[in-house]
């Protein structure tokens, strides 16, 4: 065994003790307190101040960067919340040793400020700072502190100092997304608040009369609970029970944690049990606090908190304190959230989902509060191993679980084998193979809403879950256990963590933290052949992806897996122990642990002549991709367009969960009025590089539809393309910027056709926020007819510009176009040729100006009635058709559009319109207004 101490060398943190006097006032929903904390100066360094965090800032106004970052993703809650739902902390009065001290607020931050020490804290050093404080409780609603009714969730409430650090203070403002980073302490904690409440709290519970009160409490529950589950609708109209007029005075304490919350509800049921800790056989009381509406679930909950307390103490190391709590809650900060001993836990849609959430609070006991990682920036570090656990959790307790098929449409579409894992799996894949995934080492803030969920939950999860794949449980358990040793009640950085784990497994992971936690790279594997070497059979396997991490080998023989190989990073090649006669399968990663985007290229198959070709399998409508076949699915297709009238036909595709490199869909179909085959094809094949583009799709599309009634005529056009997504998957970014390169290629198919060769490119820009939008689009174009050559460059550019009023929406709409045909040479002269196609049309244009089939048209060369009216983005028009105005020079408009919501029923709105252009025969200038 390696000493514990040598991993955290020279290594030195602050310390701060609570003592905490809070009451809370349930008629104006307030908290007032008296805080005494006693700050230690561990750091060599000497401080003159401290930064601290007074949190319910956060809920003051929409200045807060919690305000900020809500309305960011599109919830103006706080942003326009009204005066009582919001919440803030006021009276303080900040004291060393009776002497007031200068303090002040952070310029940007309401809920960060700036303590000035009178004597600078030397090393070693302790202060002992007082001061009261009032908070005004904000709506439940917008984030994790808050009140519904009178159900309190009193978390980040009081102030306190930001974390000093080798990286110096780390004083940060509250976020929805994006946690926490708290200094280890003491917390001596007493609340006064009115006697009919039952709180679960940080910490032991000190008050022998609050002892008594909460045994009676599990007493009482014990008599109501089925009654509760058999009257559930009642239960859940039942309204807050009047508050006692007498106070009572609660206290808890704690040591080795860094935070203190507590949740105070008049309803709450209460569950007691006790959980023996794998190691040190010690019991570990655990505590279950529910509303009276919920108890259908939470009956089983007391189960579900001693075997997440249990497992989790397995893995990693056994659980330090005395008490583990969970309340339900209702947090608008998703499923669930942790603080030291007690997790809240929102509303549950079943009994399996209280498990995963539960477990998973519980679980931050160790991902959190044992090992107290900087959450803000190394989020991963407590969410990501956390979610590891509960996949170990779910797969340990329930090992043929089909929990994620059960959670989407119960199992149907032939999504009935999917577990918890892949539940991740699939998450984590659908987001990179669309090339929309981040780092897993990315700020907090940064990340957008999606990969914060999928890419810092989710891939952390199953990158640790190939590790432990790899390294195999006993090492892997071996490696978290001397990582929890080393680093409990610390604050270990990803690069401590490395080190634990690659000196107690004797292994360089340099392809899990530089390449899988660092990078977008993606993980493919692919199986070469198995061929017969001098020693037997021989597999070879070849990394087609962009890490180079261990590939597992699953050998097959009589439907039995009999050997599994592990390749070590590098490795292409091993000898298998199995005869070469006897096998009649090899797979890379049979259990898809390896969080791979592609798993087609994975098996070979001794039966079959084409050794690599995985069976086609049938299915309708959907389902999940999976490794051992090609799943071609169908489903019936309807349509319809004016020229070929009602259209049925069928679709055949291969998308499916997750995306597949190459992916095709089929529309052939019939169409009842024109009596012809119609219908389209796509095929795509997505590229993803590591730097300087996120993604790239090469394809084909082919559509063939009647042009028209008259002639009975259809087009086919052949259109080739290649797009791509410039930038990197690095940050969040407002800016996208897109590029287009496309060919077509139109057929013939009656004498009245045209056959058309052109090619186009295509660059697009976009900045958005959430009130502003503003695009510019270039295009050149060049299209080669029969009759006509024309070369056309164009210019969009658009501003948006949108703003909530009292919640109501106010645009306006700013849309510039400039477009010119360069080239527009007609070759049957000196007979002028009429054809709009390859016109700029000033009133609008009309389906047959579609160039390159870019749009879906019901009636395609149709210049009235209401089918014609489509607009066609590209060309900058108006939205009704007509041939007025056509020009085959060029063409500029101004467009303004405004609209103004007077309430919730009147809406005012402006249109105006320029437009100019030069016609080639008149040479004139038209002005349309
Ligand atoms: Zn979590």
């Amino acid at each position: 065994m390696i000493s514990s101490n040598v991993f955290a060398q020279d290594y030195w943190q602050q310390e701060v003790n609570y003592t905490i006097q809070v009451r809370l006032n349930d008629n104006n929903h307030t908290l007032s307190g008296f805080e005494v904390f006693e700050y230690v100066n561990n750091s060599p360094n000497t401080l003159d101040r401290i930064y601290m965090h007074v949190w319910p800032n956060a809920y003051k106004d929409g200045s807060s960067a919690l305000a900020k970052q809500l309305y960011r993703q599109g919830d103006g809650k706080l942003t326009f919340a009204k005066e009582e739902d919001r919440g803030y902390i006021d009276s303080l009065n900040f004291k060393s040793e009776g002497t007031p001290l200068k303090w002040e607020y952070d310029a940007e931050n309401p809920d960060i400020c700036v303590i000035y020490l009178n004597t600078p804290l030397r090393n070693g050093d302790r202060v002992r700072i007082t001061t009261p404080f009032k908070v005004k409780i904000p709506s439940g609603e917008i984030s994790r502190m808050g009140h519904i009714g009178q159900s309190y969730q009193i978390t980040q409430w009081y102030p306190k100092p930001a974390v000093y650090d080798k990286n110096g203070w780390n004083a940060i403002p509250y976020l929805n997304q994006g946690e926490f980073y708290s200094e280890y302490g003491s917390y001596d904690v007493s609340i006064t608040l009115p006697k009919n409440y039952i709180v679960g709290a940080t910490g032991d519970l000190q008050t022998k009369s609050e002892v008594a009160f909460m045994d009676e409490q599990v007493k009482l529950t014990g008599e109501k609970i089925e009654s509760w589950i058999s009257n559930m609708e009642k239960e859940k109209k039942g309204s807050f029970p009047e508050s006692s007029s007498e106070m009572k005075t609660i206290r808890y304490t704690q040591s080795q944690v860094h935070d203190f919350a507590w949740f105070a509800d008049k309803r709450y049921g209460v569950l007691k049990g006790e959980v023996e800790l794998p190691h040190s056989k010690r019991k570990v009381t655990s505590w279950a606090l529910f509303t009276p509406q919920n108890a259908k679930y939470w009956k089983y909950a007391i189960e579900y908190i001693n075997d997440g307390t249990y497992y989790y103490s397995l893995w990693n190391g056994d659980y330090p304190y005395n008490q583990v709590t969970a309340v339900d809650g209702t947090i608008s900060a998703g499923g669930g959230m942790e603080y030291p001993n007690v997790t809240v836990i929102g509303n549950s849609s079943s009994k399996e989902e209280l498990e995963v959430v539960i477990v998973h609070e519980v679980g931050h006991n160790w991902f959190y509060g044992i090992l107290g990682s900087n959450e803000r920036v190394h989020g991963w570090m407590d969410e990501g191993m956390n979610t590891l656990n509960e996949m170990r959790y779910m797969q340990t307790k329930y090992p043929n679980n089909t929990r994620f098929s059960d959670m989407i449409l119960n199992g149907r579409f032939h999504l009935e084998d999917l577990d918890h894992h892949d539940s991740g799996d699939i998450t984590y894949s659908t987001v990179a193979s669309l090339g929309l995934d981040q780092p897993i080492e990315t700020h907090s803030d940064q990340f957008t809403s999606i990969n914060y969920g999928g890419i810092m939950y989710q891939k952390t999860g199953l990158v640790f879950f190939y590790l432990k794949d790899y390294l195999g449980e006993e090492k892997f358990n071996a490696a978290m256990s001397a990582y929890f040793e080393a680093w409990k009640f610390k604050h270990p950085q990803p690069e401590d963590m490395r080190k634990v784990l690659e000196t107690t497994s004797g292994k360089d992971l340099s392809w899990l933290f530089d390449d899988l936690i660092q990078t977008t790279n993606h993980v493919d594997y692919k199986l070469k052949n198995v061929g017969i070497g001098k020693q037997g059979a021989v597999v070879r396997v070849k990394n087609v992806g962009q890490v180079n991490g261990p590939i597992e080998v699953n050998v097959y023989s009589k439907d039995q897996l009999v050997e599994t190989h592990w390749l070590e990073p590098g490795q292409t090649a091993a000898t298998l122990k199995t005869p070469f006669k006897d096998i009649q399968k090899v797979i890379i990663d049979e259990s898809k642990d390896i969080p791979e985007l592609n798993r087609n290229n994975n098996t070979w198959r001794a039966n079959t002549l084409l050794h690599k070709i995985e069976p086609i399998k049938q299915e309708f409508l959907f389902s999940d991709n999976e490794a051992d076949h090609n799943s071609v699915r169908w489903t019936p297709m309807l349509g319809g367009n004016v020229y070929d009238g009602f259209m049925l036909g069928a679709t055949f595709h291969n998308l499916g969960l997750p995306f597949q490199k190459f992916s095709y869909v089929l529309t052939p179909m019939f169409g009842f009025y024109s009596k012809k085959p119609v219908g389209m094809a796509e095929f795509s094949y997505t590229i993803l590089p590591k730097k300087g583009l996120k993604v790239e799709h090469l394809g084909l599309s082919v559509k063939s539809f009647s042009r028209n009634s008259f002639s009975g005529e259809n087009f086919v056009a052949l259109t080739p393309y290649w797009s791509a997504a410039i930038g990197n998957r690095k940050n969040r970014s407002n800016i996208s910027q897109d590029v287009l390169l496309k060919g077509l290629y139109g057929i013939k198919t009656s004498e009245f056709g045209e056959k058309e060769t052109g090619a186009m490119t295509q660059y697009a820009f976009q900045y958005s926020n959430p009130d502003h939008q503003f695009g510019v689009k270039l295009r050149a174009e060049y299209l080669n007819g029969e009759q006509v050559q024309v070369g056309r460059i164009s210019v969009t550019a658009k501003y948006d510009w949108r703003y909530l009023k009292n919640k109501m929406e106010r645009k306006l709409e700013l849309r510039a176009f400039f477009g010119s045909n360069v080239l527009y040479k007609q070759t049957m002269s000196p007979i002028q040729i009429y054809s709009d196609r390859y016109s700029l049309s000033m009133s609008g244009g009309r389906g047959n100006q579609d160039l390159f089939y870019e749009e879906y048209n019901f009636a395609r060369n149709d210049v009235s009635g209401f089918w014609s009216q489509q607009r066609m983005e590209n060309y900058g028009n108006f939205k009704s058709t007509s041939n007025f105005g056509v020009t085959s020079s060029w063409l500029g408009s101004v467009n303004l559009i405004f609209n103004y919501r007077l309430n919730q029923i009147f809406l005012v709105f402006s249109r105006i319109m320029v437009h100019s252009r030069t016609a080639l025969r008149f040479k004139q200038l038209t002005m349309l207004g």
